[in-house]
């Protein structure tokens, strides 16, 4: 089976092949053989559908593997490398920062971190100018969250089904889908129908989809919300790009009932979307929270919350604070990302880049039938395989294999979508229409 369970191990006493790796593959039928005295030993940090690649070195938006193989990389670490991989002026950034400082606690002020909040709050629209580091996406989601909940002191929360926002308490309540889930306490969290145009039950509705919105309001909360936290675009959720005309509707039901509304642009942030710099501009919309990751550091751990003076208050009421979040190093880091974006003019050729893309991709399905849906925008696009178009019934077998294909031909992409059946194409914002062209010919390839 392509699909494989991917242990990282502690140094372990005995590993399935006898040896002191630190790192074994195991793949799902031999994980159901793994004694249970074995499994024990190891710490599981993924489980999931993953290639078996030891990837070593990254050049911008090619990866190399432990035998020097060169890999076309259309996921970037999961929309997270927006420069390329290990671009010289980040690199040289942290390290510089290395040589000088390389942690501050919280009670000191570090300029490299007043520089990083300013510029990330001149990015940002509106009041929205408060910025407070974390390490993750789910760390920035757990504190917007908070502060929605302690500015508006309700506990309830709306987000969209299909959402992803993390893997902690509050967010894995947010996060609605199975298969991200575990059965602890998720309190005060709601699930609105996903305005999904391909398989939403409205298509692309706005005003019928927000209806739900309106009725968890009014029948599963006293009337009043914290806050309402959406993706624009849902990247684990496989690309579903939330029906146009949704979120200004959302939003405005949202404020009337007292809540605070929260972008999540842990994925879609940092010029990914192409035409513009965040997703929730592609709607038209200005939220109280934004919450960011992934490619504000190009993969170093580094997330922020951004917000207004007046919700950021509710935080000087108690103590709050995060040991590593806006560490000099990662600041450092940010700082370069952003020159680099602006320099290399990354937004526009995400734009330019992921149209092209998008076209070539469109023409992909009018060959073949397994190609139910292409969508999303800029460098964030998403195949759906399904067997029927009809019946869209998901494609998921033919996926692990079609990945496993591409892997094989040194072409990585992700997958994600509730079934599990869609491609994701989240290269580094610094893919050439050269890379689109050979990525289309390697899904061609595979699609047949
Ligand atoms: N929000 C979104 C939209 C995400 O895609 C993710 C991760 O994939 C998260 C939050 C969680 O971020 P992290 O994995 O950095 O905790």
């Amino acid at each position: 089976s392509p699909s494989l369970f991917h242990f990282y191990s502690k140094p372990v006493r005995r590993s399935v092949d006898g040896s002191n790796a630190r790192r074994i593959h195991i793949d799902r039928c031999v994980c159901e053989r793994v004694p249970r005295s074995l499994r024990a030993e190891v710490t599981v940090c993924i489980v999931a559908c993953v290639l078996q690649l030891n990837i070593v070195e990254g050049k911008r938006q090619y990866l190399y593997d432990e035998h020097g193989r060169r890999y076309l990389d259309a996921f970037a670490g999961i929309a997270t490398v927006c420069c390329g991989h290990c671009h010289p002026d980040v690199v040289d950034a942290i390290t510089r920062q290395a040589k000088r400082l390389q942690h501050s606690t919280v009670l000191y002020l570090n300029h490299v971190i007043a520089d990083f909040a300013e510029a990330l709050a001149s990015k940002l629209p509106g009041d929205l100018k408060v910025v407070f580091f974390t390490n993750s996406g789910t760390e920035a989601n757990e504190l917007a969250i908070l502060m929605a909940r302690l500015y508006t002191g309700s506990h309830d929360i709306i987000s969209l089904r299909n959402s992803y926002h993390g893997n902690a308490a509050g967010t894995m309540g947010a996060t609605a889908q199975k298969n991200w889930k575990f059965n602890v306490i998720q309190s005060g969290v709601h699930h609105a129908v996903n305005p999904d145009p391909y398989r939403g039950a409205f298509g692309s509705d706005a005003e019928k989809y927000v209806r739900d919105v309106q009725e968890i309001i009014e029948f599963g909360t006293t009337g009043q919300v914290a806050g309402f936290i959406s993706e624009a675009i849902q990247g684990v959720g496989g690309i579903v790009e939330v029906s146009p005309g949704y979120l200004p509707l959302a939003y405005d039901k949202v404020r009337k009932a007292g809540g605070l509304c929260i972008a999540d642009e842990v994925q879609a942030g940092f010029a990914r979307v192409g035409s513009h710099f965040w997703g929730f501009e592609t709607h038209g919309v200005v939220p109280d929270i934004v919450t960011m990751a992934k490619g504000i550091g190009n993969g170093i751990p580094l997330g922020a919350v951004v917000t207004t003076p007046e919700v950021a208050q509710v935080l000087t009421r108690r103590c709050y604070f995060n040991t590593f979040g806006g560490n000099p190093l990662c600041t450092a880091g940010g700082l370069a990302v952003l020159e680099v974006l602006e320099k290399g003019r990354l937004q526009e050729n995400a734009f330019v880049v992921g149209s092209y893309l998008k076209d070539r991709l469109r023409g992909l399905q009018e060959k073949h039938e397994i190609i139910g849906d292409v969508r999303g925008t800029g460098f964030m696009l998403g195949i759906e395989l399904v067997t029927d178009r009809q019946l869209k019934t998901p494609a998921k077998d033919e996926i692990c294999h079609a990945m496993e294909h591409m892997k094989d031909m040194g072409v990585l992409v992700g997958k994600g979508g509730f079934y599990g059946n869609v491609f994701r194409i989240t290269p580094p914002l610094c893919f050439t229409k050269e890379d689109a062209g050979t990525l289309v010919i390697y899904i061609g390839g595979v699609c047949l």
